[in-house]
């Protein structure tokens, strides 16, 4: 089971669950005076009382300077607002990505206080792999000189499918891993709580909770990098499916017949057609065809990676990376239109290579989502690319611990 790092274990449950929704409630619109936010949680005042002076003890939470209400002369105890202490406690948030991963430090409100990155051979071993993640959490906890007993946790979000509640990756086709018992490797060796689950759902629990999404009712965050995918918030929750498979629109197929094969064994399957692969070696069979074109120039001049120089020869004008681009982000707007009409979220966010040639994408694909999608539904959705940016990812895996120990309760946790 996990321990309470909120609080430590001598607080009943009970307790705990109280305090921890007033934290959300604080998160969520602060500065918040007591009877609000006993209203909303439907708590006496007493109670509410009770749990806001013990989480001021704690550090947790601090009152404003007292508020007169305007104009009218008050009776008895003045009224304080409270407001979360951000920097009272950190999560650490780690990205897994294919052959690189990050280690961030971040603060109550998912702040990046500090990161880092490193890279990995996909010949090394899982189980290696997360010792070396251990010993650098060890670093990064020892160089930001934080005290444990102030971490909440560590969000991991892995590639892949991944059982949250196990925190197992189950299945990592683009790393070869199978299996893989991430939360036992790092809690084991690092004695701290630890949340697991698939990258892009976490992007989605960091925009909901922290981000661009804060307030939205319904949010999907689509991603592509070496993989596509998708993750859902709806309600303050992820949906993640019977057997945890919801989001993965890179499978989505828009070619049943004759399109390329996928990794996954099927034909046509949207990754083949959007991923970074995907467009570089279209790339790379333009060039061979047409060799002295600027594309062929600007992906042979050897600055910064393969897919930057498709969106810069492209942005310069060059007609086969601006057609490359549009046909991707055509594809892209017809997945975002089945989307809609089945989920019909209030935002999209896009991040990853969608982010990265977001001036290039967005256009297109928004066009293609408001013609494609059912009855006006594509004109209305919001699409947007992150506010995050490339750091999505190490928010989203910091949401994981954050929202897991500290604003709600840990009891779907095996
Ligand atoms: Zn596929």
């Amino acid at each position: 089971m996990l321990e309470y790092t909120l609080l430590g274990s001598n607080v009943n449950r009970i307790k705990a669950h109280n305090m921890r929704a007033v934290l959300l409630r604080l998160l969520l619109t602060e500065p918040a005076f007591r009877v609000q936010i006993a209203n909303q949680l439907s708590l006496s005042t007493t109670t509410i009382t009770n749990i806001c002076d013990e989480l001021i003890e704690l550090g947790l939470v601090a009152e404003d300077g007292i508020e007169e209400i305007s104009g009218r002369r008050r009776v008895g105890r003045p009224r304080a607002a409270l407001h979360l202490v951000k920097d009272a406690r950190y999560a650490i948030g780690v990205q897994v990505g294919v052959e690189t991963y990050r280690i961030a430090v971040a603060n109550l409100k998912a702040e990046i206080i500090s990161h880092h990155s490193y890279t990995f051979s996909r010949a090394t071993p899982p189980q290696e792999v997360f010792q070396q993640i251990s010993g650098q959490i060890e670093d990064v906890i020892h160089e930001n000189k934080l005290e444990r007993q102030r971490i909440v946790g560590i969000g991991v979000g892995g590639a892949g499918l991944v059982n949250y509640r196990t925190g197992v990756n189950i299945l990592s086709p683009n790393l070869g891993w199978e299996n893989v018992a991430i939360r036992d490797l790092l809690s084991e060796r690092l004695h701290l709580p630890v949340m697991v689950d698939n990258n892009v759902k976490a992007m989605a629990l960091g925009e909901g909770f922290f981000g661009a999404g804060r307030g939205a009712k319904s949010l999907i965050f689509v991603y592509g990098r070496v993989g596509v995918g998708s993750g859902i918030f709806m309600d303050n929750h992820l949906l993640r499916g019977a057997d945890l498979g919801a989001g993965e629109i890179g499978h989505m197929i828009l070619h049943a017949e004759g399109g390329k094969e996928c990794r996954c064994g099927q034909r046509g399957c949207l990754e083949t057609l959007v991923s970074e692969g995907a467009l570089v070696s279209s790339a790379e069979e333009l060039i061979q065809k047409n060799p002295s074109s600027r594309l062929a120039q600007t992906m042979l001049s050897g600055d910064g990676r393969p897919i930057e120089r498709i969106f810069t020869a492209a942005r310069e004008g060059d007609v086969l990376a601006k057609k490359l681009v549009e046909d991707a982000a055509h594809y892209l707007g017809i997945a975002l239109a089945n989307l809609v009409n089945l989920l019909n979220p209030e935002l999209i966010l896009l991040g990853g290579l969608f982010a990265q040639g977001q001036d290039l994408i967005l256009p297109i694909a928004k066009e293609t989502l408001k013609k494609t999608a059912f009855a006006g539904l594509g004109g209305k959705v919001q699409l947007q690319a992150t506010g995050f940016g490339w750091q999505a990812g190490i928010v989203g895996a910091a949401a994981l611990a954050l929202t897991t120990f500290f604003y709600s309760n840990p009891e779907e946790i095996e």
